[in-house]
């Protein structure tokens, strides 16, 4: 049953009397149930919490870290229809898509669950000492990554399940050791509270110390700053807007002690069609990309929003193709009036900007809260000069560049801001004769993609779901697969220290049969 309080550690608490509602946008009324907002000595109680469980959660094994991520995952499963009503009454999403986004949640705890019992990913590295060397004897040093402390993690409105309350950046802090406040989303309060229900549940069961996790309610900027102003939280995870990012991202850097924001913000995702490519497939490239840029209406970060390529008679033709495409696709609803607000908002910026034209705008009348998807497009130079043009408008909507020659579009893709993605589609072995192009996107992008579309992130080791500023705030992580861990973890040296009283990662006799790096050679040996 959903209380509308806060999980503070494993208590419900709702001492505030700021309250809200969730919204259902495709029956465009709120829903029934309150929330009340956590007050200032609810955000200490559970930021203390988080601090005391710290001391023990840090030194919890691998395996019981993996038994408490697979009892999260069980317990949600665990919800079943409860959960899936409650995200679809408050987002307007599809049934198939809170399956999916559920199955995507439960994959990528059990997956840093198998992380954590294997245990390797400490990255243990160890350099024997050498009493004897000349001039000087060496040192034993011995390193691994070590938890970094509490973190706070703002879960996307975009993604209620798989990049919120029990996400990835949740599955990630617990899994290094880190306990986890998350600041729920005021848009998916219910299912965060359902979500935050099951990891308490999980805690208790598995014996986790209390304050692990809380779950605070908030309907306003408030309760983040507070937190991210906070002393004793040590690092933050934010998913969404450039400016809410950016603010945190500040905020942070002006603490007595900065800590690092691993913010994930807005992206237009450039795709550059070659003009062979274009010649042979116009048609076929405008109906899969007519499909992308509107899929889950738009409201992926890895969403289409630019779309290169150089004047040509066949740019013209998928320019109207495209548009046509995408005018026979049905509008669709968006997560809550304040993001079709901000689409429509930011479509309407866009449009009225000199020189840009409208060749797509659905303009049949919809329902409230759903979207009309549109196309414009620019020429090189109008792209180049106004940085207004360079913005996300978030939703189903794309702007095609028609740069003069390759020169231009280099010029371009140069020039844009860091991006999550980039696509390059080609045909006949041309990506031979573009190494330039190439080369720019890749210094602008975290992942480039060959003859596919951007949406669709698979959550495996080797995915890159990041990139240069603003996409996030540091493009040396990512934010997808197990390799997100490292946002939470800091390098940890002993020296000379005596065998037993290591860590068990970095003892002689290797106990968890970890592999190792020892003087320099990678092994799952015993010293
Ligand atoms: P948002 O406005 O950035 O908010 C995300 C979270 O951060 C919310 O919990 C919000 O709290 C908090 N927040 C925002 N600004 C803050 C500040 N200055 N100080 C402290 N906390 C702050 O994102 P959203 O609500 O998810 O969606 C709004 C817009 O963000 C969308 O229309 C879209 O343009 C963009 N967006 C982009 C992506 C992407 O992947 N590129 C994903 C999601 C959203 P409150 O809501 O309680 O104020």
């Amino acid at each position: 049953m959903i209380t509308g309080k806060n999980y503070i550690g494993n208590q419900v608490s709702a001492k505030g009397n700021k309250t809200f509602k969730t919204f259902n946008p495709e029956l465009d009324q709120e829903n029934e149930i309150i929330f009340t907002e956590a007050t200032s000595e609810e955000i200490e109680e559970a930021v203390l919490l988080a601090s005391i469980a710290f001391k023990e959660y840090s030194k919890i094994s691998g395996a019981k870290k993996a038994a408490f991520l697979n009892a999260i995952a069980d317990e949600i499963l665990g919800l079943d229809q409860d959960l899936i009503h409650m995200y679809c009454a408050e987002t307007g999403l599809p049934e198939g898509r809170a399956i999916g986004e559920r199955g995507r949640t439960v994959g990528q705890l059990r997956s840093f669950a198998n992380l954590v019992l294997e245990g390797s990913w400490v990255e243990a590295t160890i350099d024997l000492a050498q009493p004897k060397r000349e001039p000087l004897p060496k040192s034993d040093l011995r390193k691994m990554l070590i938890p970094i402390g509490p973190v706070v993690v703002f879960g996307a409105s975009n993604f209620p399940l798989a990049y919120s309350t029990a996400g990835g950046d949740t599955a990630a802090a617990l899994a290094a050791g880190c306990p986890v406040i998350v600041k729920s989303h005021p848009m998916h309060a219910g299912t965060g509270e359902l979500v935050a229900s099951a990891i308490v549940k999980a805690a208790q069961k598995m014996g986790m110390p209390n304050g692990v996790f809380s779950n605070l309610n908030s309907s306003g900027i408030e309760v983040g700053q507070l937190l991210v102003q906070h002393p004793k939280v040590k690092a933050v995870g934010f998913t969404g807007s450039f400016k809410g990012g950016r603010a945190l991202y500040d905020l942070a850097a002006k603490r007595e002690e900065p800590i690092p924001v691993f913010a994930e913000m807005g992206s237009i995702n450039p795709v550059v069609i070659l003009p062979k490519a274009l010649k042979n497939r116009h048609q076929e490239i405008a109906k899969t990309y007519a499909n992308s840029i509107t899929v889950g209406t738009g409201q992926f970060c890895t969403n289409p929003g630019l779309i290169l390529g150089i004047q040509s008679d066949a740019f013209t033709s998928f320019i109207k193709n495209l548009s046509d495409e995408i005018l026979k696709i049905h509008p669709s609803c968006m997560l809550h009036p304040t993001i079709k607000n901000g689409y429509e908002i930011n479509k309407t910026k866009i449009i009225s900007q000199k020189n840009v034209s409208v060749v797509a705008n659905f303009d049949l009348e919809v329902s409230n809260n759903f979207a009309q998807q549109a196309i414009v497009t620019v020429d090189g130079t109008t792209f180049l000069e106004n940085p207004t043009l360079h913005l996300e408008v978030f939703g189903p909507f794309s702007m095609v560049v028609q740069c003069e020659n390759k020169a231009e579009l280099e010029t371009v893709i140069t020039h844009l801001e860091g991006q999550l993605t980039g696509t390059i589609l080609a045909d006949d072995q041309e990506i031979e004769n573009y190494e330039n192009i190439i080369l720019a996107l890749q210094n602008r992008v975290g992942r480039i993609i060959f003859n596919g579309v951007p949406t669709g992130v698979e959550v495996c080791e080797s995915m890159v779901h990041g990139g240069p500023y603003p996409a996030s705030t540091d493009s040396r992580f990512t934010a997808v697969g197990v390799n997100s861990i490292k946002r939470w973890v800091r390098p940890f040296c002993y020296q000379d220290w005596p065998n037993e009283l290591l860590p068990k990662e970095l003892q002689n006799e290797n106990p968890l049969g970890i592999n190792r790096k020892v003087d320099g050679i990678s092994t799952t040996e015993k010293i």
